[in-house]
């Protein structure tokens, strides 16, 4: 049964990219009549391009999630080239620019299907309910139909609940997984996991982990253990820690990145929910204010619903 549906999943990628793209730009709408149908607002009238519309576009690009600063600093882009600027449409031209070079600095190609050490083990942290579970079914599918062997650590034992939840994602995903029962000792199930993984001979490792009280220093502190546990049975692991972030939290998705980040240090983020949030501008938050790269995008609850980060795509999606 696992394998039918991971055939199936299979076939629907080989449907990409219009299948994705058209989800994606679905899922932005909201976002996207921020910024089409405002700024083509803007210019009602027959306005010319000067410091009043500017602050009222700076307005509409808050509006969006985009962040006080880095609108500003569009803003600051687009008032260098205001004479070239006549209408709506070329307003927008220049925003996608603006835009695509700040989504474009941290990652020029899709990188993160590289995959060199074996076992690779990817960590995945963020708080409660942004997606990580559902991340990581998504990602083990994803690397199972690319013909990876993969295990998946359900080191998240607050509850039974989530140990169940990850059970059914990785059968759905055709993955592996390593368990324990609920209230363990998340560093303990982490140390099998990785020492199955190593005697199974298994290409990917997923660690799953909990998220609650991200403020408080014992929900950093058991990730610490989980993560020098780790590195205890392989010296160079976790090879990736992927930071999770959800869309519709918008602007707070930024201080909670930084927290993750001083205390772990997150190698990739990937940000979930991008279907139907006002708050798409976020992506171009993340991407201009933190020092990580965005990796993964997950536009739905389903198998097939995340894809790499792709610049180039998104900014399509958004205008
Ligand atoms: P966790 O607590 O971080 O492990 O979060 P879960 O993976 O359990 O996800 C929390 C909820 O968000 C679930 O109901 C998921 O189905 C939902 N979810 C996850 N990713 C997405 C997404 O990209 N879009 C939508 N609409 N829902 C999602
Ligand atoms: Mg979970």
């Amino acid at each position: 049964m696992a394998f039918n549906r991971l055939k199936k999943n299979k076939d629907n990628q080989s449907a990409e990219p219009i299948g994705f793209f058209k989800r994606l730009k679905k899922g932005l709408t909201k976002t996207r009549e921020i910024l089409t149908t405002d700024i083509d607002l803007l210019f009602t009238g027959n306005r010319k391009v000067d410091d009043n519309l500017l602050e009222e576009l700076e307005e509409l690009l808050i509006t969006s999630d985009i962040g006080v600063q880095t609108s500003m600093r569009l803003i600051e882009s687009i008032s260098k080239k205001t004479v070239k600027i006549s209408g709506p449409d070329q307003l927008k031209d220049a925003l996608k620019e603006e835009i695509f070079s700040i989504l474009n600095k941290h990652s020029p190609v899709p990188s993160s299907g590289k995959i060199v050490s074996k076992p690779h083990i990817i960590m995945v942290i963020g708080v409660n309910g942004v997606g990580k579970t559902t991340t990581i079914g998504k990602l083990a599918a994803k690397y199972a139909c690319e013909g990876k062997k993969v295990l998946i650590i359900a080191s998240d034992t607050f509850r039974a609940a989530a140990i169940e939840q990850l059970s059914i994602w990785a059968d759905r995903a055709g993955a592996e997984i390593v368990k324990h029962r609920d209230n363990a000792d998340p560093a303990a199930v982490a140390y099998d996991g990785i020492e199955a993984a190593i005697a199974r001979g298994v290409d990917v490792v997923l660690v799953d982990t909990a998220g609650r009280l991200h403020t408080k220093i014992n929900l950093m502190e058991e990730l610490k253990k989980i993560k020098r546990t780790i590195s205890k049975k392989l010296p160079d692991a976790p090879h990736e820690i992927l930071l999770v972030l959800d869309a519709t939290t918008g602007q707070n998705a930024l201080p909670q990145a930084k927290v993750f980040h001083d205390e772990l240090g997150v190698t990739g983020i990937a940000v979930t929910k991008l279907d139907g949030t006002a708050k798409g501008g976020i992506v171009v938050s993340i991407s201009s204010s933190l020092p990580i790269q965005l990796k993964y995008i997950g536009i739905g609850e389903k198998i097939g619903d995340l894809r790499e980060f792709d610049p180039e795509q998104f900014v399509a999606a958004l205008f």
